[in-house]
């Protein structure tokens, strides 16, 4: 893979990266990286073993886009039927709810 550069236009570099999923820790696994913008490229055998692994759980293509709705003072977040139905969320579910990344919002399910 060396001499392909990204599509910024920087360098790619190897490297290893911490590979997160749909939620899935994948661990520590090898990437080239780019040097000037940050961007992960990771290699086709590990794509399709990440692919394998969402299909398998049944999370693969789950990501939905939605709206923040208001209700009262608080703001609502609808969760769609097919996700809920993956995760077991009904009515009365209880969760935990906490930012994780400056853009990212994390709703766990409590067990
Ligand atoms: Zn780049």
């Amino acid at each position: 893979m060396l001499g392909i550069r990204c599509k910024c236009g920087g360098k790619l570099k190897r490297g290893v990266t911490e590979v997160e999923f749909f939620g899935i820790d994948f661990g520590v696994k090898q990437a080239d990286i780019c040097t000037k913008c940050g961007s992960e490229y990771l290699s086709q055998e590990l794509l399709e073993e990440i692919e394998k692994e969402v299909v398998g759980r049944g999370l693969f293509g789950l990501e939905r886009k939605g709206h923040v709705a208001k209700s009262g003072n608080s703001l609502v977040v609808r969760i769609p039927k097919e996700i809920a139905k993956s995760l077991k969320i009904e009515r009365d579910t209880p969760i935990i709810i906490y930012p994780s990344e400056p853009k990212k919002l994390v709703i766990e399910v409590e067990t």
